[in-house]
């Protein structure tokens, strides 16, 4: 743990309490467990999941600006990245998980649990079909995802939940900058302004990683999102 300490330090200055490194500890543990038993993670690894899922979880942090997010909703969460490393990161945010997979959002419930987070809700759904709730629609200040979509998808998947005022963070691999040149028109057509694009190194990690993050500017047309599988299957140009 020692060196994901000193790494989440010098990397995102954030220095973790001992109730939040005993969190992370606990979690790491879970997930270790349970992938014996299901396929959550590809990643098993101890050093992996300290630097893979919850150090590039913490990442999130740069796209705030050291304005903790009232509300966010993690779509596509799997095993909970990047939304339970957040919650723990800042205990205060109203999170959201969803994800298609029950499975995995009984994985969540799980941490969730043994974690004792508060004001965790959990969502076995597709992220268009959350899209068109009012429960949800435009509704959250930041809407986030990892390894979920291409990035003219995934506008459609996060802009639609997203408060006008508020921002969608997507977590992107070395196609990050040419995905946000691919997304920038379909996120105008939801409402969305690319704001940045934060180059981010994981140490001892060889790929260039990057945080996508779009301000959400105008309501979304109540057109979209599309029917679920649309997105998927006819990508917005
Ligand atoms: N975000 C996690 C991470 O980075 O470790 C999980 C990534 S996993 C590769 C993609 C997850 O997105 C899967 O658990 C899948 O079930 C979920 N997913 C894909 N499309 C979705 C959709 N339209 N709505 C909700 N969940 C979706």
């Amino acid at each position: 743990m020692e060196k994901f300490i000193l790494d989440t330090q010098n990397l995102l200055k954030i220095y973790l309490t001992p109730r939040q490194i005993a969190a992370f500890q606990r979690y790491e543990q879970e997930l270790m467990d349970w992938n014996e038993r299901m396929n959550l993670t590809a990643i098993r690894d101890v050093e992996g999941i300290r630097t893979k899922h919850f150090l590039d979880s913490l990442t999130c942090a740069l796209a705030f600006r050291g304005r903790v997010p009232a509300s966010l909703i993690d779509i596509g969460t799997g095993a909970g990245f990047p939304g339970i490393p957040l919650k723990i990161l800042y205990p205060e945010i109203r999170l959201t998980l969803v994800d298609s997979v029950g499975k995995k959002i009984e994985f969540c419930k799980h941490i969730v649990k043994t974690l004792e987070l508060e004001r965790v809700d959990f969502s076995t759904a597709r992220a268009e079909e959350l899209g068109r709730m009012p429960a949800h629609r435009e509704l959250h200040e930041w809407a986030v995802a990892r390894a979920v979509a291409n990035l003219p998808i995934l506008v459609e998947y996060l802009l639609p939940l997203v408060k006008v005022g508020g921002g969608m963070l997507a977590q992107k691999g070395e196609s990050g900058p040419a995905e946000a040149q691919a997304g920038e028109r379909p996120a105008h057509l939801l409402g969305g302004r690319l704001r940045q694009l934060v180059p981010v190194h994981l140490p001892g990690v060889a790929e260039d990683r990057y945080l996508v993050i779009i301000d959400k500017k105008a309501a979304t047309p109540p057109n979209y999102p599309r029917r679920v599988g649309v997105p998927t299957k006819t990508p917005l140009k």
